[in-house]
């Protein structure tokens, strides 16, 4: 064809990826190659831990990327072969948005988990758009259980014993070939007393920390907690992994707090630092995580990674 001519869209399309989209032709090129990697790494089931690990995901300030890193690590685990359940510990509930699970009030929730008692059985769902994962919505009414807590019995304990309770988790001896392999918290953007349940009932946590400025400001409020817990509620919890989130390789800020981080926390910091990436952030206006919005995004890619490298590192001993 004369490279001069002008070509038609349908043309355009029939060179197939190259011009599927509004993206450059090296971006694309890019992101074909990293969809080609994926789809390999998917292929490849990672062995499954031999106890169930629950890992609490908490920092006490908002919009570090919580719930956004518990939700896409809770996909990709079950990309890896894993089969995993979230407990979403927020009332604003914007884990269940991300993957879709109803949480208007009156669904059982963790309000009734850890309030009423229910059993976890009564409180869980699948979610509809990823194989292997379950979940335990949060509604509104959980905003209320900070309060109502303080006067029930044995107020932070409610989690573990709802967990320890159940019959698919724990080691493999008791939970079976059906056990979850992992549970993941996620927390509300305080150190009340539902962060303090999800704390006494994990044994690792995973602290997302957002590349940006006082990135660090508040983590010595939050260790201090830890430490509290540590000695008087839960001795088997550890600080197992952070994360860095939305980060910004253009900016020298966030390589320096990056950096920064790893100075202060070493090898439990993640090697994959989550991007800030647009598909991350719009993939819960579309009820999904960008697992499955944009599975050859950059962000879904690293999410995957990390998930990878948490499934390594294997549970701490
Ligand atoms: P938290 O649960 O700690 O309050 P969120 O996970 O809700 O934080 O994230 C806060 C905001 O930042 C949300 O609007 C989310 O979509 C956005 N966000 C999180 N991670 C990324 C990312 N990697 N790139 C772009 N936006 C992100
Ligand atoms: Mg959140």
């Amino acid at each position: 064809m004369n490279p001069l001519e002008v070509r038609t869209a349908a043309e355009l399309a029939a060179d197939g990826p190259l011009f599927a989209d509004e993206t450059t032709p090296l971006a694309q090129a890019v992101q074909d190659s990293v969809l080609a990697r994926q789809s390999a790494l998917r292929g490849q089931p990672m062995s499954r831990p031999t106890h169930t690990r629950v890992l609490v995901v908490a920092n006490q300030k908002g919009g570090v990327g919580k719930t956004t890193s518990t939700v896409n690590v809770a996909a990709a685990l079950t990309q890896l072969g894993q089969r995993v359940l979230v407990v979403d510990l927020d009332p604003q509930g914007n884990a269940s948005t991300a993957l879709n699970i109803e949480h208007r009030r009156g669904v059982p929730s963790t309000y009734e988990l850890i309030v009423d008692g229910v059993s976890l059985t009564e409180v869980t769902t699948s979610c509809p758009d990823v194989e292997g994962l379950d979940v335990v919505p949060a509604t509104i009414d959980l905003a209320g259980a900070e309060i109502e807590l303080v006067s029930v019995v044995a107020r932070e304990t409610r989690l573990l014993r709802a967990l320890q309770a159940h019959d698919r988790i724990g080691p493999a001896e008791s939970a079976g070939e059906e056990r979850y392999d992992y549970v993941l918290i996620d927390c509300p953007p305080s150190l009340g007393l539902l962060t303090l349940n999800a704390l006494v009932a994990g044994a690792e946590m995973l602290i997302p920390i957002q590349a940006e400025y006082y990135a660090l400001e508040g983590l010595g409020q939050l260790l201090e907690t830890v430490e509290m817990v540590r000695k008087h509620l839960n001795p088997r919890l550890v600080v197992s992994t952070i994360m860095v989130t939305m980060f910004d390789a253009r900016t020298r800020l966030a390589a320096g707090v990056a950096e920064e981080v790893r100075e202060h926390f070493g090898d439990r910091v993640l090697k994959t630092t989550i991007p800030r990436s647009v598909r991350v952030s719009e993939a819960p206006s579309y009820a999904q995580t960008v697992m499955t919005y944009d599975p050859g995004s950059p962000g879904a890619l690293s999410y995957l990674e990390a998930a990878r490298e948490i499934v390594t590192k294997g549970a701490p001993t």
